[in-house]
């Protein structure tokens, strides 16, 4: 049965004292009464993980970085490795997130980098991918989501591909308020399974968590992850506040 996930973004918010106070008030909820089928992740930003690592119970809730360097080591100024991700005991990489790929400029061939970097150090990648609005209005979304995991994740061996957790934000619904529906979002992960199973047989494609991004809320989230092939969510607002992050993490 492949696992599901609920995992926070917060992106840059947060400073170390609130970061770490939210990420308590989660995991107390969490251990209190939290699904233990359901898999937390908390994406950190960099200066909070080891904190954050600390302060959960480590066997409830996982801890994500928000990104990683795509170069092991080295006269990189600014930049955080996978290697030292790995050694924060963290466990996950978000990667491929829109925000990356639009201010930062990272293209398919840098995910390619940060992919293997993350896998060598025995990290799980989150990898995400999802089309803008302009190519939703087109009906072009299959093509694109295609083309973004032709050029990366599905560049991968199958035994490095069945290590990967796909997140499916379309951008016109990241921070936006506006949610794709869930006829909407089920349409496009099972299209994204289907694209899986023909690339690396139907047994990994039924083993992958594929989740949905994109203004996915405490209010939204019951219907969204009752869709048979949403396997959860990739959170940012909400995932802020520690009410509204518990719901939507018991919606299940
Ligand atoms: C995100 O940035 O990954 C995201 C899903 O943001 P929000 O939930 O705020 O739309």
């Amino acid at each position: 049965m492949r696992k599901k996930i609920v995992a926070g973004n917060w992106k840059c918010n947060t400073t170390l004292q609130a970061g770490v106070e939210l990420a308590k008030e989660v995991s107390n909820v969490v251990v209190e009464k939290g699904d233990k089928d359901v898999v937390v992740v908390l994406g950190t930003p960099f200066t909070h993980i080891t904190k954050v690592v600390d302060t959960v119970d480590n066997a409830r809730i996982g801890v994500a970085s928000q990104n990683c360097a795509a170069e092991a080591k080295g006269a990189f100024t600014g930049e955080v490795s996978a290697e030292m991700v790995k050694s924060t005991g963290a466990e996950y990489v978000i990667l491929g997130h829109s925000e990356r790929r639009e201010y930062y400029g990272e293209t398919s061939e840098i995910l390619n980098k940060k992919l293997a970097l993350t896998l060598e150090n025995g990290l799980t990648p989150i990898f995400c991918c999802g089309e803008a609005l302009e190519t939703r209005e087109a009906e072009k979304q299959n093509e694109w989501v295609k083309a973004q995991l032709d050029e990366t994740v599905f560049q991968l061996s199958a035994d490095e591909f069945k290590k990967v957790v796909i997140a499916y934000e379309p951008i016109w619904a990241i921070g936006t308020g506006v949610t794709a529906s869930s006829a909407q979002a089920q349409e496009m992960l099972a299209y994204i399974r289907s694209i899986i199973a023909e690339k690396f047989g139907q047994e990994i494609a039924d083993a992958t968590s594929i989740l949905y991004g994109g203004s996915c809320n405490a209010k939204n989230a019951n219907e969204l992850f009752g869709q048979p092939d949403i396997d959860g969510g990739l959170i940012g607002g909400a995932s802020l506040k520690a009410e509204d992050f518990i719901q939507i993490i018991n919606a299940y």
